[in-house]
């Protein structure tokens, strides 16, 4: 494979372009908006700078690994010559449906089409396309260039050829991959999302206030941030939308989301992204000015 094409240029899509970009395969960027792609191709010009400032990258490395970089706002002409696709659009099922029937008839044959997706079963992104054993997820970990795990998921009908395919080209973006395979939320949000939820249902029956849960947690359990801080990091409206997920692909009663958290999303205090969540930030930023808002 030497030719990538990376749909989405947010938080994810901006990362997983640099990565591949900076062992040196051609990557095509591609987003609706071109105000995206300025933005994204910004924030990897500054933290390739930042590697050369630590002495990570040489100056060469960061120079090749923005030639590698080519924007496009036209999925058609972006995607045309991919050996491989990674998807990393907005969250939404009827786009990322949309965005796989359309790159089923724009790609070569032979071309693998990968999802970032964290919550969407890729066994129905599969059923999008007539390709569904070269359809498969490669979940990358946010921030993508510091985070060394990448998840692969199978969907019902992902080849052995496809699935090893993208295990050995993780390992070769200098990555660890794991295979799991396609039930809602995967290894990593199956398992983290219902133990935010629990802390939060703790805060919400008054076990612990905020600063006493996310304490429990890095100090007892060595996690580098307590369960609700991390929530606020992730956005209170995703949490809420893979609790969802769970819930109503799982169907068990344990899965419920927190109605505290429902209360939370409502009344609009998301975390970090809002300024509010169960700490305060000043807008856009992720230090905390302000003491928990829960006791
Ligand atoms: P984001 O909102 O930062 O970026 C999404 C980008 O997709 C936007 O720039 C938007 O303009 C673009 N987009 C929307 N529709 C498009 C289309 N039809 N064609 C091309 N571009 C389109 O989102 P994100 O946080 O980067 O998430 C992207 C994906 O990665 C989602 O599937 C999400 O579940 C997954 N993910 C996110 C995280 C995370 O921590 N943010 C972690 C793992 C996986």
């Amino acid at each position: 494979m030497k030719n990538i094409t990376v749909i989405g240029s947010g938080t994810m899509g901006n990362g997983i372009a640099h990565v591949f970009a900076q062992h040196n395969f051609k990557v095509n960027l591609v987003d609706i908006s071109q105000a995206a792609l300025d933005k994204a191709i910004a924030t990897i010009t500054k933290n390739l700078e930042r590697m050369v400032a630590k002495g990570t990258i040489t100056e060469e490395i960061k120079s090749q690994t923005l030639g590698n970089l080519t924007t496009y706002t036209n999925l058609k002409e972006g995607a045309a010559n991919a050996d491989l696709v990674v998807e990393a659009a907005t969250e939404n099922p009827e786009i990322k449906f949309q965005l796989f029937k359309d790159l089923d008839s724009f790609c070569k044959p032979e071309t693998i089409l990968a999802s970032n997706t964290s919550s969407i079963s890729i066994t129905k992104i599969g059923a999008q396309t007539k390709r569904s054993d070269k359809v498969i997820g490669m979940h990358f970990m946010n921030p993508v260039p510091v985070m060394k795990l990448v998840e692969v998921i199978r969907g019902y009908s992902t080849s052995n050829e496809t699935t090893q395919a993208i295990m050995d080209l993780s390992v070769q973006l200098n990555k660890i991959p794991t295979e799991a395979n396609d039930y809602p939320g995967f290894v990593a949000n199956r398992i983290l999302m219902p133990m935010i939820n629990e802390a939060i249902i703790s805060l919400q029956e008054g076990v612990a206030g905020v600063t006493e849960i996310d304490t429990v947690m890095k100090l007892g359990m060595a996690h580098p941030m307590g369960p609700l801080q991390l929530a606020d990091f992730i956005g209170l409206d995703v949490c809420l939308y893979i609790m969802r997920v769970l819930y109503e692909g799982l169907g068990k009663d344990k899965y419920a989301p927190c109605p505290l958290l429902v209360n939370m999303v409502t009344a609009g205090h998301l975390g970090v992204k809002s300024g509010s969540g169960f700490y305060q930030y000043t807008a856009g930023s992720k230090e905390l000015v302000v003491a928990p808002m829960f006791k």
